[in-house]
């Protein structure tokens, strides 16, 4: 058994959960199921990023103190999460005290390795995004992101000497052969770091002297820790650093970090090099998914076009939202997710296709095989073809082409779909009632074989489609015994089937 560890960014308590935190949060998911199911020890971290000035004052804005606040928001993000049915291994919070102390201990690491120095820092400080820009970073005087015009800020603070891992760093991204190789994908996002690395960089101000929502530097508590460094921390003080070492050489590196490529510099570049500089590994893959718009226009709450997870539930349920999050355009790509096309989408893959199937199959087997699972024969009319397409979802998931995997299962129903039609059971069933059972038979084995490949993506669904298979054993182990040992899709003869309401009502 090999482990796999993967992680959403934590996400900022500044806003309640929006769509952008689902989609990242809803492809991780998919993931650490898919790989759960292929045998492999999965640790699937969430969490929440929850210091900084923004918190200070969104806090201070509503009357509330700054941890009361985090609390709320950090419950909602779990609850979200709770409702999607992500299934994180755990949920990290920067208040942690826990996390603060494992801060400390890791800046206190780097202070001892000569790394850090003090010095004079000036310059142009956007308040909402919690950074400092360079001025050719800032378009017409004001933050590429909020379009607000920036604050000179001048203090003393901590640096951290980025600028000597810049060389380091490049042969570590460009290098196979470099024993500190990491990955970072689409490949445009790469070449993109690179581009910067091969110019100036600056070192990092780790410090800040005028914040207090934060974690103070161990060596000046008058200092407190820059909230980037504190935040990317998470990844290893969610696994027991520095007090837990075995359960840290577990699991560390991380294979896999997923984000939204506003933090790509975060990940690809800060991260790697505080890692160097204390001497830890560094994670294999960084995996950077694009912007979306919605209905064409970017989702901001002066738009009043933001849209809550809870929305989607309630528009398209569960699975519904699932599956249209991550259907609609590549993962690593932009793309726009319009409501008109959402619901054509819904009821073309959803009601029409996958929802019609289930319902007609049971329905069928309910007339006419007394609500039985018939015996088996080997026939095989469809299974190969069935087959042919749900295998490429393991391709398409190494790649996560999320998009592209939900595809390939949508195919299979088509093809199940079209043998229905093909073979007719309701005439057969009148002329050649054992032909209908053997046809029935192998459709109940190819829905069973694609409830596994629907679990990672609508857990749900596989699951009331296992019910209606009458199934009583465990999902995820019978999922488990066919991946890993390619086990058959066994189907008990005489096992009661299940009818039930349709899974997707159309909209
Ligand atoms: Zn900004």
């Amino acid at each position: 058994m090999s482990r796999f560890y993967l992680t959403t960014p934590i996400y900022y308590v500044n806003d309640v959960p929006h769509a952008g935190h689902a989609y990242t949060t809803i492809a991780t998911d998919v993931l650490a199921r898919w790989y759960r199911l292929q045998g492999e020890e999965v640790f699937f971290l969430t969490g929440t990023d929850e210091h900084g000035t923004k918190i200070a004052q969104a806090a201070a804005a509503r009357n509330r103190a700054p941890q009361e606040y985090c609390d709320e928001i950090a419950a909602q993000f779990q609850q979200a999460w709770k409702d999607l049915r992500v299934s994180n291994d755990s949920f990290i919070r920067t208040t942690a005290p826990a996390h603060a102390r494992a801060v400390q201990s890791f800046l206190k690491a780097l202070w001892e390795k000569g790394v850090i120095y003090k010095a004079r820092y000036q310059g142009k400080y956007c308040v909402q995004c919690e950074r400092f820009y360079a001025e050719d970073e800032l378009i017409g005087g004001l933050c590429p992101d909020h379009r607000i015009p920036p604050e000179v800020q001048s203090e003393d603070n901590y640096f951290f000497r980025l600028s000597d891992f810049r060389e380091t760093l490049l042969a570590a991204i460009t290098d196979e052969n470099h024993p500190q190789h990491f990955k970072i994908y689409p490949l445009a996002r790469r070449n993109e770091v690179i581009g910067k690395l091969k110019q100036d960089v600056n070192d990092l101000s780790i410090s800040r002297a005028t914040l207090s929502w934060g974690i103070p530097l161990p060596w000046d508590r008058s200092q407190t820790t820059y909230v980037w460094v504190d935040a990317l921390l998470n990844y290893l003080t969610a696994i027991g650093y520095p007090d837990d070492p075995r359960h840290v050489e577990e699991w560390w590196p991380a294979q896999l970090h997923l984000m939204a490529k506003d933090i790509l510099w975060f990940h690809a570049v800060i991260w790697p090099a505080l890692l160097m500089a204390t001497e830890m590994k560094l994670p294999k893959k960084i995996f950077v998914h694009g912007f979306f718009t919605v209905n064409g226009q970017k989702m901001s709450k002066s738009m009043g076009n933001v849209i809550r997870p809870a929305d989607l539930i309630k528009e398209f349920g569960v699975d519904g939202t699932r599956y249209l999050l991550l259907s609609a355009f590549p993962f690593g790509a932009d793309g726009d997710f319009n409501q008109d096309l959402m619901k054509t989408a819904y009821n073309a893959a959803l009601a029409n296709d996958l929802g019609n199937l289930i319902s007609r199959s049971f329905t069928m087997v309910e007339n006419f095989c007394g609500a039985k699972v018939p015996p088996p024969d080997d026939k095989n009319r469809v299974t190969s073809r069935v087959l042919e397409e749900l295998k490429k979802v393991r391709d398409h998931l190494e790649r996560l082409q999320f998009h592209y995997a939900l595809a390939a299962i949508i195919a299979a129903v088509e093809r199940l779909n079209g043998f229905i039609e093909e073979q007719a059971p309701w005439k057969l069933a009148k002329t050649a009632p054992a032909e209908c059972q053997s046809v029935l038979r192998e459709l109940l084995a190819c829905i069973k074989m694609m409830s596994f490949y629907l679990w990672p993506f609508m857990p749900d669904t596989a699951h009331a489609v296992w019910k209606q298979l009458g199934q009583t054993d465990d999902l995820e182990a019978g999922a488990k015994r066919y991946f890993v040992h390619q086990g058959p899709v066994d189907l008990a003869a005489g096992q009661v089937t299940q009818k039930d309401a349709p899974l997707f009502p159309r909209k």
